[in-house]
């Protein structure tokens, strides 16, 4: 019997996974109800639909254009070729759940991890002995931390609502440099926005500022903490496993985990294996984002600027618009050499 603990996308996409090789499984969490409270944008690249099916109708919009703003008001239209959607979190994690269930999986909800030792794990007051333990269970997993693989992450902030307010055209995002790490208005009608930002601190006080800006009538809260992904992070200790949040599997330049996370389920069948399988399919674009993070980090908004200049025209504006965001080893070469005012940029991530 495998256990999982947590049934977000990442958790029961590894339980389906796992059943379509033959293994029993088992997934528990601590909600009484699957998707619910969201704490996600729900904005995914083309990359997610080549990874899992997504219904038509939990799509709520399709974003064609990525606007950068400047702190100096400049802005720049990125036209991406490849649509980004905007989905209904709650019904997209609904839907992973009863992909699992047609293979078998069971899900027990109401039932909460509380440790694990020598073999034998608390599930509310009941102990189970699992062949494989597997932490999905999100930015502060407590299977991490009872399996000596929690380590000294970082976790950030992300701060969102759903809001009314004037939306110009509902296929353009608009993304905020030097607020917080960055901050957005994500659309998902012609009258509603998910606004957010993500940042160290402070992030709420940074995410009035812009509700205030865009004169928006807040409808919901929907935040959460995000992990930083950390290189160092093991992904098993024994019989125990991590993947997505749990695991730090984010990508630290947007913070969207739902394709890193469902991109490490899809080899969690290697059980024995996963780490390294795992590794080879997504370290490397995670190193590259974190160095790029890092490097961010250390922007002032006169480079935040020249950057959005460099983005204007040319060849690295084509570049950034016909590749998805997901694989900055495909292009990140690619920039540098477009533009070698770039390595300007790279000089920080060295010193990261
Ligand atoms: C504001 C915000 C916006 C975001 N926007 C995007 C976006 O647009 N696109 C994107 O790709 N990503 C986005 N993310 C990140 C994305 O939400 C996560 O990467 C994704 O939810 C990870 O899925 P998961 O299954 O690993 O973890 P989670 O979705 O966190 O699921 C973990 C599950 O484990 C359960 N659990 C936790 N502890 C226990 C316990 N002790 N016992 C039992 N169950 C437990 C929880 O109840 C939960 O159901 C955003 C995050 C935030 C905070």
């Amino acid at each position: 019997m495998i256990s999982i603990i947590g049934a977000g996308p990442i958790g029961c996409y590894s339980a389906y996974k796992l059943a379509l090789e033959g293994y029993k499984v088992n997934i528990y969490d601590s909600k009484g109800i699957i998707g619910k409270p969201i704490q996600c944008t729900g904005l995914l690249t083309s990359q997610a639909s080549k990874l899992v099916h997504i219904d038509n109708d939990y799509i709520l919009n399709k974003i064609s254009v990525a606007r950068l703003h400047a702190p100096n008001g400049k802005y720049i239209d990125i036209d991406m070729k490849k649509e980004n959607i905007v989905i209904d979190r709650a019904i997209f994690d609904k839907n992973l759940a009863e992909l699992a269930q047609s293979q078998g999986v069971k899900i027990f909800l109401k039932h909460k991890f509380e440790n694990f030792s020598n073999g034998k794990a608390k599930i509310n007051n009941e102990i189970i002995k699992p062949e494989w333990l597997i932490g999905a269970d999100g930015p502060n997993s407590q299977v991490a931390k009872c399996s000596s693989l929690f380590t000294n992450r970082k976790l950030l902030i992300g701060s969102q609502v759903r809001a009314e307010m004037k939306i110009e055209d509902q296929k353009i995002m608009d993304i905020y440099l030097g607020n917080g790490c960055f901050s957005w208005s994500v659309p998902e009608s012609e009258k509603i926005s998910r606004l957010g930002v993500v940042s160290y601190e402070h992030s709420n006080n940074l995410l009035q500022k812009l509700v205030r800006e865009n004169n928006a009538k807040i409808l919901e809260h929907q935040g959460g903490l995000i992990p930083l992904y950390n290189p160092k992070q093991k992904l098993r200790n024994k019989n125990v496993l991590l993947v997505g949040d749990a695991a730090t599997q984010v990508k630290p330049t947007t913070f969207g985990g739902i394709v890193p996370g469902l991109l490490a389920a899809r080899e969690i069948k290697y059980l024995e294996n996963y780490e390294k399988k795992c590794n080879k399919i997504i370290k490397k674009d995670l190193v590259i984002g974190l160095k790029i993070r890092k490097a961010m980090d250390k922007f002032n908004n006169k480079d935040y600027n020249e950057l959005v200049n460099i983005f204007s025209t040319g060849k690295p504006k084509e570049i950034i618009e016909t590749h998805d965001r997901d694989f900055p080893s495909k292009f990140i070469l690619k920039l540098m050499l477009a533009k070698p005012k770039l390595l300007k940029f790279a000089w920080k991530a060295y010193w990261a």
